[in-house]
């Protein structure tokens, strides 16, 4: 009877927990959120995740996948990913290092253990934060409660969507051959044709991950139903002469733009974007990076069905909206047509009822968390803290891009008027846009800088009517 008392106590009663923090998801965002709160302030953290350790979509994600940028510029502020070196060999040599999927998520780990040794974190992993500050064990059903006074931290609002964990989003007939791309690295029979399914980063480093391991270019065929802008990745460089260059080049460029689709063709002769097709016009700009030895692998690529979103495959057919295509009977359709990036609404980071962790600067989403701890360890104020930090949005279409821009330069221009935070990101390598104290001048940042400062008021001016 006692056994069974405490059995119905334990499901039904939740435990109170002491906390100041309840961060709801330890991916990138959660993690330097907390990371650089716990280094500033003299509190405690319930983190929570639902799946079984730190690290987000990482932990889920294709064995092939790297950062597309730099390493430098992900994970948390105490912490450098990886050892800020360049590539020393390969066909990016010379460009920074960009970390591996194992990598990533052996750092994370060991970000946690930083932050549990400073006994200020409490991790709990496969855990369901259920609303109503409760959260519950997948594995043991234990629930607990935080108190009244502790703030939630929602740091998964712009959780991305995977192929590993979404199913497609076609139709699949019964002896069709459909997988998700993390499949990709265990196949143990070759098919004679890779059907890829996607527009978007997964989708090109399917293809390029394909050609490395010597699969004919004419045996791939790509159902891409938007064109993509990217980013020349030797142009997202933690060196401060390349990166404020390049963001002069895109203030230039905006200053003095007729159209949006104007803008990325100005951006693309400043060498600044990269498409795949030069014939076709590009409309979805979510803009990760690319090298150009990877847009020359994909330029060989000539199979590509422009037919909107596929509905449904059966075995030797794909079929669209205006018909069906014949594809080879063993077929491999390669599904890489998650979503990936959200785009809910923009909200206030502070809110009565949460901290909703959103990027601050354009893009970036570890710099945008890891200052909105910073902030939080060092200001009272809630309308304090929002007039400092305020969210921009991630991009898909050419005028969510420019949009990202204004209101990321906006977000820029405020915080960095305080000088604890400037002082604070200029020692962050997580900021791109730092030139870090005792950073030798030299002709090229003087160029980078002066453009800047330039082209930043009509540019920006600009940008705003194109947006
Ligand atoms: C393949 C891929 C590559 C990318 N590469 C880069 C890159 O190179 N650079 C870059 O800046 N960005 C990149 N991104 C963009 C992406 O937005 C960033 O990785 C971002 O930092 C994601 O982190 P997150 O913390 O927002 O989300 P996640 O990693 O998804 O973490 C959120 C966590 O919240 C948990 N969660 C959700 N709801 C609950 C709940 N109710 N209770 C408990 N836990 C919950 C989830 O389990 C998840 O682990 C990439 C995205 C993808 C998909």
């Amino acid at each position: 009877m006692d056994l069974q008392l405490t059995e119905w106590h334990r499901w039904c009663v939740p435990r109170a927990i002491d906390a100041d923090y309840l961060v709801v998801g330890a991916g990138a965002m959660g993690m330097a959120f907390t990371d650089a709160l716990i280094d500033h302030a003299d509190v405690r953290v319930v983190l929570v995740d639902r799946r079984h350790s730190v690290g987000g979509h990482w932990l889920e994600a294709y064995p092939f996948v790297r950062l597309h940028q730099a390493s430098l510029f992900y994970g948390v502020a105490s912490t450098a990913l990886g050892g800020g070196g360049r590539q020393r060999r390969g066909p990016e040599e010379g460009l920074h290092e960009r970390a591996t999927q194992a990598e990533i998520v052996a750092y994370f780990d060991r970000v946690l253990h930083r932050m549990l040794d400073s006994d200020r974190v409490e991790f709990y992993p496969n855990s369901d934060y259920l609303g109503d500050r409760t959260v519950r064990s997948r594995i043991s059903g234990e629930t607990f409660e935080v108190g009244k006074r502790c703030r939630i931290v929602d740091a998964c609002y712009l959780s991305p969507s995977i192929p590993a964990e979404k199913p497609p989003p076609f139709d699949v007939a019964e002896h069709a051959r459909v997988l998700p791309v993390n499949a990709l690295a265990r196949l143990e029979d070759a098919p004679s044709e890779y059907v890829i399914v996607g527009s978007g980063k997964t989708a090109t480093d399917a293809c390029v991950w394909l050609l490395s391991r010597g699969v004919d270019p004419n045996a791939i065929c790509w159902v891409r139903p938007r064109d993509p802008w990217m980013l020349n990745r030797a142009k997202v460089q933690p060196e401060p002469s390349v990166f404020l260059g390049m963001a002069a080049d895109i203030m230039a460029a905006a200053a003095g733009a007729a159209s949006l689709e104007d803008l990325f063709l100005r951006l693309e002769d400043a060498d600044v974007m990269l498409r795949i097709d030069p014939a076709v016009m590009p409309t979805m700009a979510k803009t990760p990076t690319l090298a150009t030895w990877e847009l020359d692998q994909l330029r060989t690529l000539e199979h590509v069905l422009r037919r909107g979103h596929l509905k449904a495959v059966d075995r030797g057919r794909l079929t669209f909206a205006d018909g069906s295509v014949t594809i080879a009977a063993d077929a491999l359709v390669v599904h890489c047509a998650a979503d990936g990036l959200k785009y809910p609404p923009l909200v206030p980071l502070w809110g009565p009822h949460a901290i909703t962790l959103q990027p601050v600067r354009a893009g970036f989403p570890c710099f945008g968390a890891a200052l909105t701890g910073y902030v939080e360890a060092t200001r009272e104020r809630d309308d304090d803290k929002n007039r400092l930090c305020t969210p921009s949005p991630y991009p898909d279409t050419l005028a969510q891009w420019a949009r990202m821009n204004v209101l990321g330069t906006q977000a820029t221009i405020a915080y960095s008027a305080d000088p604890d935070i400037r002082s604070w990101s200029d020692h962050v390598s997580l900021n791109p846009a730092r030139i870090p104290p005792g950073h030798p001048t030299s002709a090229a940042l003087d160029d980078a800088t002066e453009r800047l400062t330039s082209h930043l008021p009509q540019g920006l001016a600009r940008l705003t009517e194109l947006a």
